[in-house]
This record gives structure tokens, sequence and C-alpha cells, in this order.
């Protein structure tokens, strides 16, 4: 038995599968990412919480000895105890190393993949079948928002994927939307592009506002950021209704529904959320950069059959 065997005995620290097993679900209660196991960070005492270890435990050193350098290394038995799981982890496929996360968010985090979702998933005993409404960073979603929020636009763009299915969507596009709604929302800085309103639950996971789609997706709009946009639900459902659309230029226009609007309607506390946006130079506030802003023909695509249709019925 090697010695550090014999010291994670010795201590009785929970087994390396277990650990493996707490990782994979803290790292669900996270969204998908948890920091490098650095001294301080919050996440090595926050797994030990859920094994109720005490502080010897948590304090236990393993001093290994190198021969060749003449040097002894101290680190902490729980570290590394930590550090191994997660390397098994990686080892399986289940996580992204700190590097590889790097290259894509240039934080050195843990991050779940796809196959180490659906474990952390069955572990968890939540069904399969809520991954798609989970706000989960994968490694293979990152990815694909990275590439969304990057790929050059074709000249001419199409909002429309004539191609897209809707009923039974292939895994590779459930990943894809995914993948959008991330690439939008860090494209506006998680605010609502009309009213600004940022705000996440206490446990700071699921921003509030949304990734709505400009071409809708039942009319198959491309999940592409130049048919995205980052609306609070108010402002989404009032965009998707026709209550208002986005110019060419990027300011709002009103419906003329607004006149028969009665006065307890649309206000909140003092708010009037629908009347605030009369004001023909209120404009959505746009991502800084450029080539990531709504296009053209989407948002005219919404004025012609939303907004427009809407005042004909
Ligand atoms: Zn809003």
């Amino acid at each position: 038995m090697s010695y550090e065997s014999k010291m994670l005995e010795q201590m009785a620290m929970p087994t390396r599968e277990r650990v493996e097993h707490a990782l994979l679900r803290s790292l669900l209660r996270h969204g998908g990412v948890v920091a490098e196991f650095n001294e301080g960070e919050a996440i090595v005492g926050e797994i030990a919480d859920v094994f109720g270890l005490t502080e010897g435990q948590r304090a236990a050193v393993l001093k290994r000895v190198y021969r060749k350098e003449n040097r002894i290394v101290e680190s902490r038995l729980w570290h590394r105890l930590l550090f191994r799981a997660a390397d098994t982890l990686a080892r399986e496929k289940l996580v992204s190393r700190p590097k590889a996360t790097f290259e894509l968010t240039r934080k050195k985090e843990w991050m779940l993949t796809e196959s180490g979702f659906d474990e952390a998933l069955r572990l968890s005993d939540i069904p399969a079948a809520k991954k798609e409404l989970l706000p989960i960073r994968s490694f293979e979603v990152q990815k694909l928002a990275n590439s969304i929020a990057s790929s050059p636009k074709p000249e001419n763009y199409d909002p429309i994927e004539p191609g897209k299915r809707l009923a039974k969507r292939e895994v590779e596009s459930v990943l894809r939307g995914r993948g959008f709604r991330i690439a939008v929302v860090e494209a506006y800085h998680f605010k609502c592009a009309v009213c600004g309103l940022k705000i996440a639950p206490p446990d700071s996971l699921l921003w509030e506002v949304e990734a709505a789609h400009i071409v809708p997706n039942h009319a198959k709009g491309r999940d592409d950021i130049w048919n995205g946009i980052a609306l609070c639900r108010l402002h989404h459902w009032a965009f998707d209704v026709g209550w208002f659309t986005i110019l060419d230029n990027y300011k709002l226009q009103l419906s003329g529904g607004v006149s028969s609007l009665p006065p307890d309607e649309g206000v909140m506390g003092g708010y009037e959320f629908i009347r605030a946006l009369a004001d023909p130079a209120t404009g959505i506030s746009l991502p800084e950069r450029e080539d990531c802003r709504p296009d053209r023909a989407a948002v005219r695509w919404h004025q012609e059959n939303v907004f427009k249709r809407k005042h004909l019925i």
C-alpha cells in the first residue's frame, strides 16, 4: 500500500469514487463549471462539507520526498484526493481539464462534458428529459456558443433555415440551441436589450434574461447570434406577440394598439412597461461587437410577419 493510500485510510477519508460522484453533483449545482482546486477556493471547502470532513481531515498534509531533487513537497491530502478524482473524471471524458476549458472561456475551470452532464443528472436523480431546460454549460455546448458568437456572417444572410426540423430535433441541433442561448445572453451581458433588467437567482445559476429568436423557432428561425436578442421575460413576451418591433435603425416601434389599452393594463407599480416604449427615440441596447447585432433581414421579418400582421387582424 502506498504512503498516500495509507494516509487516506488512516485519516478515514472518503473513497475516490465517492469524491468523483460528489464532484459531478457539485458541477451540476454550479452550472457545469468549478474552479481549479487552489488553496482558498470555495469549492474545496464546499465538497469537504458534503462529506462532513473534520478540521483534521481538511488540514492533513501529505509529504512527498523527491530524492533526486533532494526536496520535500507538502500538499493537502484533501486537495490531492479531489484533484485525483477530477483527473479520473477527465480521463473518462466526463469533465474537461482547466487547461482545455481555458482555451474556450479564459477561465481555469473544470467543466462538464455532455457525457459528464448525463452522468451528473443520473447521480442527482434528475430525469434526462430536463437536460435541455437546465442552464448547464458543457464543453461541447461552450464550443458551439463560441463558434456562434464568432463565426463571420454570410453576405445576404437569411435568418430562416428551410430545413430546420421542429418536431423531432437531432442531438446536434439541441446542442446548438443551448449554445445559442449562451452566446446571445453573453453578447448582451445578461441584460434585457429593451429595459436593461439584469438579475440572477440567489444561487446565481440561471439569469432571468432569455435569448429570444427574432424570427421565431416555429417559423424556422436560425439559432444564430444575428437572429437573436436578449430580452427579459416580459419584453420577450411583448416582442413575440407584436407589442413592439425593432426598426432597421434599432429604434423601437410600439403597436398602435396602445391607444385602446385600458389605463390599468401594462402597468407594474408605477412603471408603464408598454407605454414606456412609445417614445420614438427608444432603442435597444446593442452588443458592443457590431458583428453580433441583429440582422436587418431578421428584424424586417419580424416587422412584416409579427408586428404588421397583428395590426391587420
Ligand atoms: Zn425587459
